[in-house]
């Protein structure tokens, strides 16, 4: 699942389904990277403000020594020269080749409100275990510094991914991929090349990755966004810094802010199913289909409910970032 918040500008004006494909490629499952490389890039400026000049020493370091493989293909280009925010899309330029996809995600089900993640972290891993692992990495001053600066990369981008909220539920729909969205004028139209899968695009998934975080920027860009949403959560930032780490609950946040501003914000009612991973959008009884039938549609009243919920999980997850990344620096003096 997952097609990352800030990636799909370029998709759309490609070949949406093209690029959809291409990034679900080995995980079976209709999916993009999470949020699109305007969110991402958006969560890495926010952190920036907020990093120690250890952490900052540190990060820049290890990034800077450990290049990426030049011959990588950058989804998001190389747009800029800050190696933090460049850094932030990385992961999903490599989750093919690594074959790591469930790192990027945790599917908790719809309907539950507490307790131990363990039980919904695959063999295959989950987004709160890879950023304990990736924690763990970082501070081993003995560990490879290739490994640590990819562990850097990884955290940029998982503690992003984490706080779009799609990223934390399913719904037997692999995190909303199943579920077809009318975004304002754009019609829910099924895959040309695969109508029997059942997928749509737009989609819930998709619309949390990229649409609703781009249009709430509007020609802004993710530095200038960063600003503005950094100056608007100063007060509630000082409580997040104070809370401490605690990837679990942020997973928990996560998971309630999907029920509540993604799947409980439409006007129809969509019914919790049972927590089963599908394999294409036609499995569990034509989800894709079924949730098609329901001809959901986003306008004005949904959209700036969700940018007011998408907007405070991106300066949590800067926040956030920052606080690893700080505490990781002292851990490793
Ligand atoms: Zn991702």
């Amino acid at each position: 699942m997952t097609a990352d918040w800030w990636k799909l500008a370029k998709t759309r004006t490609l070949a949406p389904w093209l690029a959809v494909c291409v990034l679900a490629g080995s995980l079976g499952a209709p999916s993009a990277p999470a949020w699109g490389c305007k969110g991402h890039q958006t969560v890495a400026w926010i952190a920036e403000k907020h990093l120690t000049p250890e952490a900052r020493q540190m990060v820049q370091k290890l990034l800077g020594d450990n290049p990426m493989d030049p011959k990588l293909r950058r989804w998001c280009g190389n747009a800029t020269t800050d190696l933090i925010v460049d850094a932030s899309t990385w992961p999903d330029d490599v989750r093919n080749e690594r074959k790591n996809g469930p790192w990027h995600y945790i599917d908790i089900p719809r309907g539950k409100h507490n307790g131990e993640l363990d039980g919904y972290c695959g063999p295959e891993g989950c987004v709160t275990r890879a950023i304990e692992e990736q924690r763990v990495i970082l501070k081993d001053k003995s560990a490879d510094p290739l490994k640590r600066a990819e562990a850097i990369r990884y955290l940029i981008h998982f503690v992003g991914d984490m706080h779009q909220p799609l990223h934390a539920i399913s719904n037997a729909d692999n995190g909303g991929n199943c579920v077809a969205v009318k975004y304002f004028r754009h019609e829910a139209l099924p895959n040309a090349l695969h109508p029997e899968r059942e997928d749509y695009s737009p989609n819930l998934h998709q619309i949390w990755d990229t649409e609703i975080v781009e249009r709430d920027m509007e020609i802004s860009n993710p530095l200038r966004y960063a600003d503005e949403l950094d100056e608007k959560f100063h007060a509630e930032s000082a409580a997040w810094e104070a809370a401490g780490i605690h990837v679990d609950n942020w997973a928990w946040e996560s998971h309630e802010r999907a029920e509540t501003a993604a799947y409980h914000a439409f006007q129809e009612k969509i019914g919790i199913e049972p927590g089963v991973k599908l394999k294409s959008c036609a499995d569990g009884n034509h989800m894709g289909k079924r949730m098609f039938d329901k001809q959901l549609a986003v306008g004005e009243t949904y959209q700036s409910n969700a940018a007011r919920a998408a907007q405070t999980a991106l300066a949590e997850a800067g926040v956030r970032l920052a606080m690893i990344l700080n505490e990781a620096a002292k851990a490793v003096k």
